[in-house]
């Protein structure tokens, strides 16, 4: 008899599926910092790795594994086996190549969406009732990408966004004023990248409107020279990447954070990557950010957020730039 069986008396059959199990395809900087936030907040016990180099997978794995006396018993496995993420309940992509120093989010587009080309299929057919999340850049361009190629519901696909840029950008506002991140409500919509926006309109503490105190804040001639801070937002990667060579502990936890909200079904609302086609204008078939209703089945709502002429104006441009940069694409 072996130790085992001397050690236990079996009572019942012990069961290995779970139903928060989440994929991440990807094991860089972006992937295993997802993977670590997942983990270390409990949010999920249930990890699939995936990615193409056996080595680093390997290596992630062990690594992760030996602290498992610190976490909560998780279940992590790493493959380049599709197979072996079946059933999962969400799939975050974070494969392909990254900004170098100097590069656009949207110099990467044909690069990586050929790389998609090799993961939404299999992903999708393994996890047919699975939630796509794309992190992976240009995020919005890739979510109409991965939706394209999944066949699925535009629910269960969206792209992480703006979440980031919204955190950076409530941050640097609550360093101003000194208090805490959570405490400042304020949004960056539209595209993760270079022509985002930042609803300065909608910016309060406690429901103050900072714009009721300040009018010009966010314009050119605003004394205190707020709209840097949006500058700050759109430069954060060129600035992270130029000092560490990649961004990766904030978008991290900003992925944890989305998809603690669909896993548990919360219902909070995020500024995430949906189609925006009949919103505020647009006409295209384009995905930018909205703040957005989070649940069990992906994207429940988007928010009819009061955005002044300008701020649609700046939606409707940034639409314009997704689509010709669709319209060149090779699916
Ligand atoms: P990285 O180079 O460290 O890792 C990329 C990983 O993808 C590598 O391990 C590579 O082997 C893997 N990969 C490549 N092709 C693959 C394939 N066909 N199948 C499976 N795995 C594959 O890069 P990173 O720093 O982790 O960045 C990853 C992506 O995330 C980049 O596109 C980057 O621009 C993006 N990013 C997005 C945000 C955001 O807010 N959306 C923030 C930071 C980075």
């Amino acid at each position: 008899m072996s130790v085992k069986d001397s050690l236990f008396v079996p009572v019942g059959e012990p069961i290995e599926k779970t139903s928060n199990r989440v994929t991440v395809v990807g094991t860089g900087a972006v992937g295993m910092a997802t993977v670590v936030s997942l983990l270390m907040q409990g949010i999920t016990n249930d990890v699939v790795l995936i990615d193409v180099m056996e080595d680093k997978l390997k290596g992630e794995l062990m690594d992760l594994q030996h602290g498992a006396l610190f976490l909560k018993n998780p279940k992590i496995s790493a493959s380049k086996d599709y197979a072996d993420s079946a059933g999962s309940k969400v799939c975050i992509i974070t494969a392909g190549a990254r900004q170098q120093e100097g590069e656009s989010r949207l110099d990467l587009v044909q690069r990586n969406t050929d790389i998609l080309k090799h993961i939404v299929p299999p992903l999708v057919q393994y996890s047919p009732d699975t939630i796509l999340m794309i992190v992976s850049n240009p995020c919005d361009i890739l979510t109409y990408v991965a939706w394209k190629l999944s066949g699925l519901p535009v629910n269960r696909v969206f792209g992480s966004g703006t979440n980031l840029d919204t955190s950076r950008f409530r941050f640097l506002i609550s360093q101003r004023l000194g208090c805490s991140s959570s405490s400042v409500h304020g949004w960056i919509i539209g595209e993760h990248g270079d022509t985002s926006v930042p609803v300065w309109s909608g910016v309060n503490v406690a429901g103050v409107r900072l714009k009721d105190i300040q009018p010009k804040m966010g314009t050119d001639d605003d004394p205190e020279g707020w709209k840097k801070l949006h500058a700050d937002v759109i430069n954060a990667a060129y600035e992270i990447i130029k000092l560490k060579g990649y961004t990766n502990w904030a978008i991290g936890l900003s992925a944890a954070s989305l998809t603690n909200t669909i896993l548990k079904n919360l219902h909070n609302v995020h500024a995430v990557s949906v189609l925006v086609q009949g919103h505020h204008g647009i006409t295209e078939e384009v995905y930018l950010s909205l703040p957005a209703i989070l649940g069990d089945t992906g994207v429940v709502s988007i928010v009819k957020q009061t955005l002044n002429p300008d701020e649609q104006a700046s939606l409707q441009k940034s639409a314009k730039a997704m689509a010709a940069v669709q319209a060149d694409l090779k699916l």
